[in-house]
């Protein structure tokens, strides 16, 4: 019997799954090895059938999300999260730092019809995550590999190295330095092949925090490149704003920035 392999959206904007779909002729080989019983965006229906590979995109925003998420868990052997909604929480953990209920009702006209969480939060603080894959989208290179590794038995190889790294690699001349635009690549984890420095452009850092990095040596380089604290500040919070080591390091920047700390203006 081949293995069963589902798809399964949350709060997100369908871009990750997008992405598992454009890895076009990669897909179709893919598709002759495993059964994918649920997809909805590519027509599969089952969303509580038992497998043995959960794909799970976005965040958890809602009450019947956070019941859902549990039942997947339960339904599948190994669960992997696609993209920073599933992985970090998303752009939309921007609601986490404020008042949710506020936003809500200067948004909408009748703000008693929208039912939702004051928070989005990652998959990983609801049940156990076996695989978390970056990116806002992820790359299908990643999704296949991760469905590869775990059909023959072996470790999915996690990406943990810098994007300079990978500028490095492909001999990318270094955008911060030729062009002194402020650059996340520094503290952001390669899997994207360092696609915005290669053309030219700063990396926003869409595939979250690598491991071990220097936010408070990066924040200085940024203020010598002229950015104002608060702009320091949402360069953190991004696309991946709830990741632990971006929201620490923009609480630290702008913790330094507030009156009477000794980073501060009039110290
Ligand atoms: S991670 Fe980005 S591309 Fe993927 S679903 Fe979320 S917003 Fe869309
Ligand atoms: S270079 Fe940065 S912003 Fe661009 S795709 Fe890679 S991680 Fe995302």
């Amino acid at each position: 019997m081949k293995p069963r392999v589902a798809v399964h959206k949350f709060a997100s904007c369908d871009g990750c799954q997008l992405a598992f779909l454009n890895a076009g002729e990669a897909l179709l080989q893919l598709s002759e090895l495993v059964e994918i019983t649920h997809f909805a965006e590519a027509g599969p229906l089952d969303p509580d059938g038992q497998v043995d590979v959960a794909f799970v995109e976005g965040s958890i925003t809602t009450s019947e999300d956070a019941e859902r998420i549990k039942r997947v868990r339960d339904n599948s052997r190994f669960l992997i999260t696609i993209g920073a909604c599933a992985t970090a929480g998303g752009l939309q953990a921007l609601r986490n730092t404020a008042d949710a209920g506020d936003w809500i009702a200067s948004v909408y006209a009748s703000p008693e019809y929208i039912s939702s969480l004051p928070t989005s939060t990652s998959i990983a603080q609801h049940v156990k995550v076996d695989l978390e894959l970056w990116g806002c989208p992820v790359n299908g290179r990643q999704v296949l590999a991760a469905v590869r590794a775990l059909l023959f038995g072996v470790p999915p190889v996690v990406e943990n190295d810098k994007v300079c790294m990978e500028c490095k690699r492909r001999q990318t001349v270094c955008v911060m330095v030729a062009q002194g635009v402020p650059c996340m690549g520094p503290v952001t984890r390669t899997g994207c092949g360092a696609i915005c420095p290669h053309f030219g452009r700063e990396c926003y850092a869409c595939y979250g925090p690598a491991e071990t990095i220097n936010d408070v040596s990066l924040g200085r380089w940024f203020e010598g490149l002229g950015l104002a604290p608060d702009a320091i500040v949402r360069r953190f919070r991004f696309i991946n704003n709830d990741a632990p080591a971006f929201r620490d390091a923009a609480e630290r920047i702008a913790q330094s920035q507030r009156p009477g700390s000794p980073g501060s203006a009039g110290h």
